[in-house]
């Protein structure tokens, strides 16, 4: 068998104006989307961010993929290794996402050839691998600071004909009413069971007095955790992680680097977990020696797919860590693939993160995954399960040629409403 075609489509999506500490997401988030298809006609998909720089190096590794076996990943992994070995060791970058190459070429490239093993085989992608040892996989209720607006075309306006979450979801909330009112209205809509709240937007005070009153409101039931993306300083993180222990299941990289975040875990009494501080296995050994997290938020797209995510598992259980997951802007593609890796690991001691219900479009058959109680089913039928819809993909390139962006730039998106903002790596 072997990959006779690899199409690459970058799309945008939809997506309001939600604040964090790197600026504000533009009116659409960009994806890639990948097919790959054999000599025998299988089709193979995956999804992963987008930008130009990404998508110009996955048209280079064509050569690395057309007319290989999608069984024989191994061999094309150090095909691909070998062809971009120079250009990106060290390029994660400063904001919350991770903008390095080869691990979303990788994560590209191994969750297609799955979704072809499968289909090939007749099975699952949770069954290639090992076998699923449960059917629903927790989510988290992702919490945003926002500026009035739906996104997309509408950009800072509304939909006035929009109800339930639809219309939430466009509402601003700036301050500790307009969290309280999305937390409930996302929870009421998708029965989500703990909540995550997005910071690094506003001064440390007007965050934690969101987070006691989202404690106040939900009680110990619903666990939470807060994520400022690295902008407190270490005497802030220790300061305000003090005022939030008792209240927070996990504090999530209050602070930037390993060093730092090892002060803030033995100064404060909460669990503390990152996608900023330890994003990669070669910082596995400093993570072990200075002890700078107790959970490591995995992402199958930064960590270059899901065989390596269940590696990182493997570590983070010899090394006494918990693992979860990360999430950014995403579609049922990129959902689907979380679900069959959420079904395999060993334990699941978080619900994960993710975006999706700022997400109104959809790129699969049938629409939008459903939500019960917080809760996703792992899709069954062969590979990942979902198939592109077609026509939907098309309006979702449209979108991408009409919409002008080459690459996530919250701060220039930040700039249109204040003018003259600047990212800074640590502000409060
Ligand atoms: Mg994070």
């Amino acid at each position: 068998m072997k990959i006779r075609e690899m199409h690459i489509t970058p799309i945008a999506a939809v997506d309001p104006p939600l604040l964090n500490a790197a600026g504000l997401h533009a009116p659409y988030a960009l994806r890639i989307i990948i097919e790959l298809i054999t000599d025998g006609n299988v089709s193979g998909l995956s999804e992963i961010p987008g930008s130009e720089k990404i998508r110009k190096h996955l048209e280079e590794s064509r050569e690395e993929i057309i007319g290989k076996d999608p069984f024989n990943l191994t061999s094309i992994f150090r095909s691909l290794e070998r062809k971009f070995a120079a250009i990106d060791t060290n390029q994660r970058g400063e904001q919350s996402w991770d903008q390095r190459i080869l691990v979303h070429i990788f994560s590209a490239v191994e969750v297609a050839c799955l979704d072809i093993i499968g289909k090939e085989t007749g099975r699952g992608i949770s069954d290639l691998l090992g076998g699923t040892v449960r059917e629903q996989i927790p989510f988290s209720a992702y919490l945003f600071f926002k500026h009035k607006g739906a996104g997309g075309e509408l950009g800072f306006d509304i939909d006035p004909s929009a109800s339930g979450w639809a219309a939430a979801r466009q509402a601003p909330a700036l301050d500790v009413k307009g969290i309280i009112a999305q937390a409930k209205a996302m929870c009421e809509e998708f029965g989500f069971q703990s909540v995550k709240l997005k910071g690094g937007v506003f001064a440390p005070e007007v965050e934690v007095e969101c987070l006691k009153a989202l404690h106040n409101e939900f009680g110990n039931r619903i666990p939470l955790r807060f994520d400022p993306n690295g902008v407190w300083s270490v005497e802030t993180a220790i300061r305000y992680g003090k005022e939030m222990e008792g209240i927070l299941d996990y504090y999530e990289d209050p602070v930037r680097s390993q060093e730092a975040m090892s002060i803030v875990r033995k100064a404060v009494d909460i669990p503390v977990a990152t996608n900023m501080c330890t994003t990669s296995f070669s910082d596995i050994p400093g993570s072990i020696r200075i002890g700078s997290e107790d959970i490591i938020l995995s992402d199958h797209h930064f960590w270059g797919g899901l065989r390596a995510s269940m590696h990182l598992e493997r570590i983070c259980s010899t090394f006494g860590r918990k693992l979860s997951m990360h999430s950014n802007s995403h579609l049922g593609i990129s959902l689907a693939a979380m679900l069959h890796l959420g079904a395999v690991l060993s334990e699941l001691p978080y619900a994960f993160d993710t975006h999706y219900p700022w997400q109104k479009e959809e790129v699969i058959k049938g629409g939008k995954f459903r939500f019960e109680d917080g809760f996703i089913s792992v899709p069954k039928g062969p590979g990942l399960g979902v198939e592109l819809d077609r026509e939907a993909l098309a309006e979702l390139h449209n979108n991408y040629n009409r919409c002008g962006l080459t690459h996530r730039d919250d701060e220039i998106e930040m700039q249109k409403v204040e003018p003259g903002w600047k990212f800074e790596l640590t502000r409060w």
